[in-house]
């Protein structure tokens, strides 16, 4: 089977800088690939080229047959990758009914009640079914995220990108929200997860990529990877984190 997504060597750079070195991943459907590396590596960078908020100066990024880096149906293509970010991005304006319905209605065209009902049932997997006529404000940081989530399942994507969205919350509210991308994986939804969360990386991933300074330095099956790293970079990185 082809993988849903396929890039080949993908460089990003900003100015002269180059962010992305050449980057080469291919995912199959229904696999969670966790994404670690330090700092500035270029984890973010990496999956903003995918969801199209970054242009890239070279390579491909072929999701479903095509090649994303000639597309001209953004628009379009992040119906299908759904990407949620390390800092809430609600609007504040809205309910979170509101907030879920917005891409499903306006880009979408669906109906409300259709997509109504399916919000309904996604905020019930997520324990928040009561919360669907509250504001965010009215929120704690890991229900926010779990309502970033819903919103992002809630256009029915393919895959979906995850960019630390635990960092910013309290401890106890991590939990929650692994706890939802969890349920995701055992549904087969494909997914890159940035994460320094080891012990859900391990846990969750079918494999891991490690990246530093723009390029993957190893490719391993979770538990092989943690198990047994193969760069001393990597094993540092574990170590630190562990
Ligand atoms: P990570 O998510 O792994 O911490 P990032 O992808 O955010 O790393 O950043 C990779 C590198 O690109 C960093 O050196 C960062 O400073 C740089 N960078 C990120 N965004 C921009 C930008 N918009 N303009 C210039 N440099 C950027
Ligand atoms: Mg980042």
């Amino acid at each position: 089977m082809a993988p849903i997504l396929e890039i080949n060597g993908l460089v990003k750079k900003f100015g002269d800088r180059v962010v992305l070195d050449g980057i080469d991943l291919h995912v199959e459907q229904g696999k969670v690939i966790a994404i670690l590396g330090p700092s500035g590596c270029g984890k973010s960078t990496f999956l903003r080229c995918i969801n199209g908020l970054e242009e890239v100066q070279g390579g491909e990024i072929i999701f479903e047959g095509e090649d994303l880096t000639k597309t001209s149906k953004w628009r379009e293509v992040r119906q299908k990758i759904g990407m949620v970010f390390q800092s809430y991005d609600l609007f504040p304006n809205m309910t979170v009914m509101e907030n879920i319905l917005l891409s499903p209605i306006k880009v979408q065209k669906r109906k409300r009640e259709e997509v109504e009902l399916q919000a309904l049932e996604l905020l019930e997997r997520v324990g928040l079914a009561d919360r669907a006529n509250a504001y965010p404000r009215e929120l704690s940081g890991g229900q926010k995220q779990r309502i970033a989530i819903v919103r992002a399942l809630c256009t029915n994507p393919k895959m979906m990108l995850f960019d630390e969205v635990t960092a910013s919350l309290d401890p106890e509210m991590v939990r929650e929200v692994l706890e939802v991308i969890a349920q995701l994986a055992k549904q087969g939804m494909t997914m890159l997860i940035v994460t320094h969360e080891m012990n859900f990386a391990e846990l969750v991933a079918d494999e891991v990529v490690f990246m530093d300074k723009g390029k993957i330095h190893e490719k391993a099956p979770a538990k092989e990877f943690f198990a047994n790293p193969q760069t001393q970079r990597a094993q540092q990185f574990i170590n630190i984190l562990k």
